[in-house]
C-alpha cells in the first residue's frame, strides 16, 4: 500500500467520500445512500415478517395483492 504518497489515485479517493465533500463535512448525497439502504432492509423485514405470519397461520393485513 502506498499510503504516504498523496498522488495516488485510491488515496485521493479516500480523501472525499466520493461526492466532491471532504469527511468533516456533511453530505446529502451519502445520507441519501444511507437511508436507502435502511429503506431497502425495512422493505425485507415486512416480506420476511409477512411470509413467516402466513406460514403461522397469521397472515398480516392484507396488501394490494395480500
Ligand atoms: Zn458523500
Amino acid at each position: 500500500m502506498a499510503e504516504h504518497d498523496p498522488n495516488h489515485p485510491y488515496l485521493r479517493r479516500l480523501v472525499g467520500c466520493g461526492h466532491g465533500k471532504l469527511w468533516d463535512e456533511p453530505c446529502v448525497d451519502c445520507e441519501v445512500a444511507g437511508l436507502m439502504d435502511e429503506y431497502k432492509r425495512a422493505a425485507r423485514t415486512i416480506a420476511r415478517v409477512r411470509d413467516r405470519m402466513r406460514v403461522l397461520g397469521r397472515p398480516m393485513p392484507a396488501g394490494p395483492r395480500g
